[in-house]
């Protein structure tokens, strides 16, 4: 069978020339980049460059550049590691609703500690509020964290507004990344962002690896503890190769920008409009236009999202229902509950995540199959046409 992976927000394969890169660093130059002998400057050379590509790619300088084993790491330092280091100026943080779980898992840790935590709401297509947010900042308030793009419905935040509050207010601003690298130009000094988090394997780079970018100057406290690697402020020897691998993957997702945008954004539209013309009662979440380019959060009323995505499943095609981190909990996605998207149509809802290989044809195949999965289903649907997205609260 020839299988078909719509699910690229979820992880991505690695890309040839990345692993072509990443190879030597697991067998011949193996030497640990914090030893002052040539086996060990040799693995530094391979870091170095990763740091100056992933600093060429978002403007900011090598140094900045701290790598994590992976933005959930990334996303637990900036907001421990500001609080801790800030908790004599304040001890309030805004975040939102639909952050990615490694942000509010960590925020509801840092109330148990003492700190105070705004969760904000956000609108029907998932943007944050910036009348809220301006509400919400007070002078007890050290730190904005607010996603660039979000994993399930793939809006992209007003990221440059929100900085210019944070700046004017005088609060630090980080914002999670990790969906939005490779899909959305991001350059720190230009945006005035103070720190970001983001992933290799979301870009065709190796899993297990990340960084945060904290601008110079801003004060953070350490997470992990041991060695002085990474300017003492993340312990722990390097992940060489797959540190080789991020840099070359970021500077690949990030050099054709703009025309991977338009042609995977073009399929994706084109997808949206069969699955509108071709079956009844089909919703897109997220916003229409400021969203990423590969995601399309489809809500199909009167059939169950898990039950398509088995029955795609049987048929080789690989898609999501909430994010893979939520998904496996049948608790339903408090991402879609967040844009008041009514409790059956939340139950309702696959995400399909396109990448730049992704052909007509097999979009073409996925419609079919998706034709004939709904129609089987909504025969058997405990649910009538007359109580779609009508029934918020009931299941
Ligand atoms: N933030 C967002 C928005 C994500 O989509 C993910 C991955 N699902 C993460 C953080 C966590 O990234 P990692 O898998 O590198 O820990």
């Amino acid at each position: 069978m020839n299988r078909i992976y719509l699910d690229n927000a979820s992880t991505t394969p690695i890309n040839s020339e990345v692993l072509s890169e990443m190879l030597p660093y697991f067998s011949s130059i193996y030497g640990n980049p914090n030893s002052l002998h040539s086996f060990g400057r040799d693995a530094k050379a391979g870091v170095d460059k990763a740091r100056d590509r992933i600093a060429n790619a978002i403007g900011c300088q090598p140094n900045e550049i701290f790598f994590t084993s992976g933005a959930t790491e990334a996303n637990n330092w900036a907001l421990r590691g500001i609080a801790y280091a800030n908790a004599h100026k304040g001890k309030h943080i805004i975040t939102s609703k639909i952050e990615h779980p490694s942000i509010l898992e960590t925020c509801k840790q840092l109330e148990k500690e003492g700190f105070k935590v705004t969760y904000l709401d956000v609108d029907k297509f998932g943007f944050v509020r910036l009348d809220k947010l301006l509400h919400y900042i007070s002078s007890d308030t050290i730190l904005i964290s607010i996603m660039t793009a979000n994993n399930e419905i793939g809006t992209i935040q007003n990221i440059q507004a929100i900085s210019n509050i944070a700046k004017e207010k005088n609060v630090l601003f980080h914002t999670d990344a990790t969906q939005a690298i490779g899909a959305v130009r991001l350059n720190v000094k230009d945006m005035d962002i103070d720190l970001m988090s983001f992933s290799s394997h979301k870009i065709n780079g190796p899993k297990g690896v990340g960084a945060l970018y904290v601008k110079k100057g801003v004060m953070i406290d350490k997470i992990i503890f041991g060695g002085e690697q990474e300017s003492g402020l993340r312990a722990g020897t390097l992940n060489t190769p797959a540190i080789v691998g991020f840099g070359k993957a970021v500077e690949l997702a990030t050099r054709d920008i703009i025309a991977n945008a338009k042609k995977v954004s073009s399929l994706r539209n084109y997808f949206i409009r069969e699955l509108e013309n071709k079956i009844e009662m089909v919703y897109l979440n997220g916003h229409s236009i400021q969203r990423l380019p590969n995601n399309a959060s489809i809500s199909f009323g009167m059939v169950d999202g898990e039950s398509i995505m088995f029955l795609l499943d049987m048929e080789g095609i690989a898609v999501s229902t909430g994010s893979a981190c939520s998904s496996g909990s049948t608790k339903p996605s408090y991402v879609l509950e967040a844009i008041g998207l009514p409790a059956d149509l939340v139950q309702g809802t696959v995400r399909f995540s396109l990448s730049k290989s992704t052909t007509k044809e097999e979009i073409d195949f996925v419609v079919e199959k998706l034709e004939e999965i709904v129609k089987r289903l909504r025969k058997i649907s405990p649910i009538t046409k007359a109580q779609v997205g009508k029934i918020k609260g009931d299941m």
